[in-house]
């Protein structure tokens, strides 16, 4: 069965959530811009803390996880319902309790964690006290992981990690970071990688600098250049089995993935409202914006855009509550992060063209609305990388032709089908 259409008792969430997102929450983003993970103090904290507590009295406090992994169970459809509202704005991830990295990190200490580093580690991640880094890309290699080289040593009932790792974001605000490391270098990268948890304040973590976007102040860069310098954990740091770092990105990546591209048709609607008002609103040489045909170009190609993506991620969402595996919608998943990045660029540029000077201005939010896609054509790997991905899985549904013609080959069709059909073509033939 086919159905498009929102359970009626959600919708009434989802209009709540809208409406509290667009009036209490957005001005956050302009009250306390870039200080979503800066963990909660003074004036800050009660202003934030009373918004929190009512997403949690609506039942819509930390979403993404299933009931059996500690979060509400709502399946990634109904995430994706909600996440579409919460990307307009970057404090709504925070307030509900669903923001990235930390939902992916979540997800694998429950997924993975044993019962004492969920106590440690998951449960005040959920209750939206602390934040968490996901250290994997190192300075030298990002796209392919079998090139990383930070290295854990066992040293008696301890290991001890030396490397460099790069964008690690949100580091220097974090609590804890989940660090990817070589724990045997003489077998393949794919069973001798591991994950360990590692507390920021761990002697040897030595934040080198934290990087910034393009844009941004030098003193708001957030993605960390560190340096593992002799950082000793203890065995039970060892995040899921020793060799398993590999299993356990997919896991994390997958949903990091959908969730991102469940905001990114917020941010990208966002744009495509501004559009359609300055449109309206705009008029030039004796008419409105609106009744140019370039500009009703933009506004239609805009619309079809974020319907196609719209519809893909919600697809996408429905296939992981329906398999509840990763590997199983792993094309899909992949095929959704090389859309998204130009879903949003493309939606973003238009609008931005259509406002003129005002555009291209930090007075409205478009080129950081470009400079998010190309963002997203990155993080949790290039665009490139995810393309070969869907390339490989849609081709493992065929096979090569038995000969050098292919199989839809209209001369040899046409003959079989003749032979099919001798019967009657004569019979038609002969009435002429
Ligand atoms: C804002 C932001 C936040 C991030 N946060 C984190 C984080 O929290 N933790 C973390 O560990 N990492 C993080 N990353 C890093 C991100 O995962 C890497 O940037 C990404 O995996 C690519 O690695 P790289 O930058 O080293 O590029 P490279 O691996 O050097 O690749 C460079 C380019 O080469 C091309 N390329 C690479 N491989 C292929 C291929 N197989 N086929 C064809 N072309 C290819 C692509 O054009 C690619 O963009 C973040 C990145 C950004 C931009």
């Amino acid at each position: 069965m086919w159905d498009f259409e929102t359970d009626p008792e959600y919708q009434k969430v989802l209009d709540w959530a809208d409406e509290f997102v667009r009036e209490e929450v957005e001005p956050l983003d302009l009250a306390f811009p870039h200080q979503q993970f800066v963990p909660l103090e003074g004036k800050r904290r009660e202003a934030i803390d009373p918004l929190k507590e009512e997403v949690r009295r609506r039942g819509l406090w930390a979403t993404h996880l299933g009931a059996d992994l500690g979060g509400q169970g709502y399946g990634q459809l109904k995430l994706a319902l909600l996440n579409e509202i919460l990307g307009r704005s970057q404090w709504a991830p925070i307030i509900f309790g669903c923001q990235a990295p930390d939902t992916g990190n979540a997800e694998i200490i429950a997924h993975y964690g044993t019962e004492e580093q969920k106590q440690r580690y998951l449960r005040p991640l959920l209750d939206g006290e602390l934040f968490s880094c996901y250290s994997m890309t190192e300075p030298h290699a990002g796209a392919d992981p079998t090139m990383f080289t930070t290295r854990a040593v066992r040293d008696g009932d301890d290991w001890v990690i030396n490397g460099w790792k790069f964008f690690s974001s949100n580091a220097a605000t974090a609590s804890f970071l989940i660090v990817m490391v070589v724990t045997n270098p003489d077998v393949s990268a794919y069973q001798g990688m591991s994950m360990f948890l590692v507390p920021t304040d761990t002697p040897g973590v030595k934040i080198e600098r934290n990087v910034g976007l393009y844009g941004e102040r030098a003193d708001q860069g957030s993605h960390a250049l560190i340096h593992y310098d002799n950082v000793r954990v203890p065995a039970e740091a060892l995040l899921g089995g020793e060799g398993q770092a590999f299993a356990i990105a997919q896991t994390r990546l997958g949903g990091g993935r959908i969730h991102h591209a469940m905001r990114t048709i917020g941010l990208s609607r966002k744009a495509l409202d501004m559009m359609c008002e300055r449109a309206l609103s705009r008029q030039t040489q004796g008419s409105r914006l609106s009744d140019k045909q370039f500009v009703q170009g933009y506004i239609a190609d805009s619309y079809a855009q974020l319907l196609q993506f719209r519809l893909m991620v919600l697809y996408t969402a429905w296939e992981i509550d329906k398999y509840n595996d990763y590997k199983k919608v792993r094309k899909d998943i992949a095929a959704v992060k090389v859309v998204m990045p130009t879903v949003l660029h493309d939606i973003a540029w238009r609008a931005m063209q259509v406002h003129g000077a005002l555009g291209v201005t930090n007075e409205v939010p478009f080129l950081g609305m470009v400079t998010g896609a190309a963002v997203m054509g990155l993080a949790d790997g290039p665009t490139e990388v995810h393309k070969t991905t869907v390339a490989k899985q849609v081709l493992r549904d065929y096979r090569p032709t038995d000969g050098i013609w292919p199989s839809e080959w209209i001369p040899a069709k046409r003959e079989a089908a003749q032979a099919k059909y001798a019967d009657f073509i004569e019979h038609e033939v002969g009435n002429l």
